[in-house]
């Protein structure tokens, strides 16, 4: 018989298969026997890349995962490569809160967090120049556009080729209206016209990859818990606060919480304006958050 061996990326596993999209089709793939995968007890997950031998047609054998970069819980995906912070410049108005704890969850993944701001169309124009000003020393990519009017997608449409996305962000703030603005003639196999983002129709055991372009790939589900703080010491906060991290090691104290103590680096960079105000509150929100916590659950007990 003639055999081709590939490379793809998982996009969906349901009832026993895997599919599996290689050189731009979607194969259909079971798992080579049970032997062949020994040592691999792993639960493939969508965005696992793998070797497949294609057997006919549309069909594949999945012969073996190619190691993981990274593997995000929810939505269970691997290899993510950017995490899409959505949030509404207006109706409703962003919660800088959840934008500051959606930032460090995606810092404490090690995922690039990109923000989106969308409903530029009905937003007072002051609304855009306070969040420029607010994250442009975190040097990350930031957009605003309108999903509705599918204004200004063009920039966010490269960012997403060729990689793995998640969405995150508030409910009502244009995720599912932003999927389906990227991708116009989506067809789900479901049959869906549109995509419908965390509305209960998906059980995280079926979270699928969207393929919005030709090699962007959008998890259907949306990211993180937006609830819980990741589970890091309170003394390493300020290292997941890109523009406070570069300030890191010239405190004078070496267990320096950035405070109230002398010769603070980190205070003297708030003073020269070098970090917004705003952010070194909410930093010190999600410390006390993080001390309380470790007194209530001390480690190592
Ligand atoms: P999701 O909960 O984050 O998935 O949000 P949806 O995509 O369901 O959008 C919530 C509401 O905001 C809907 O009524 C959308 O039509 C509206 N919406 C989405 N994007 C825009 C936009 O760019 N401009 C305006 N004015 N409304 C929008
Ligand atoms: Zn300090």
């Amino acid at each position: 018989m003639n055999q081709r061996e590939t490379e793809g990326t998982i996009i969906k596993g349901y009832s026993g298969f895997y599919y599996v999209l290689a050189d731009g089709r979607l194969y259909t793939c079971s798992l080579r026997g049970k032997h062949r995968l020994k040592g691999d007890d792993r639960v493939f997950l969508p965005g696992d890349r793998v070797r497949l031998c294609v057997i006919e047609g549309e069909k594949g054998v999945i012969e073996r995962t190619l190691p993981r970069r990274n593997e995000l819980l929810r939505p269970p995906v691997a290899n993510v490569d950017q995490v899409l912070l959505v949030f509404a410049l207006a109706s409703p108005d962003p919660d800088f809160v959840l934008v500051d704890r959606l930032l460090l969850l995606a810092a404490h993944a090690g995922i690039r967090p990109v923000l989106v701001w969308n409903k530029a169309d009905i937003a007072p124009p002051e609304r855009v120049a306070q969040v420029q000003a607010l994250y442009k020393a975190l040097s990350i990519d930031q957009f605003v556009l309108s999903a509705r009017q599918g204004d200004h997608l063009e920039g966010l449409k490269d960012l997403l080729e060729d990689r793995i996305s998640v969405v995150a962000g508030p409910s009502g703030a244009g995720k599912s209206t932003l999927l389906n603005a990227l991708a116009p003639g989506l067809s789900l196999k479901t049959g869906d016209v549109s995509v419908k983002i965390g509305r209960g129709r998906h059980t995280t055991r079926h979270v699928e990859l969207i393929q919005l372009a030709s090699d962007a790939l959008v998890a259907d589900t949306p990211g993180f818990s937006t609830l819980y703080l990741p589970d890091l010491p309170a003394q390493d906060l300020a290292e997941f606060f890109p523009e406070m991290a570069t300030h890191l090691g010239h405190c004078r104290f070496a267990d320096c919480l950035h405070r109230t103590e002398p010769d603070c680096a980190v205070i003297e960079a708030l003073e020269a304006g070098r970090i917004h105000r705003q952010r070194y509150n909410h930093y010190l929100m999600f410390l006390n958050e993080l001390i309380e916590r470790e007194r209530q659950a001390p480690k190592g007990r």
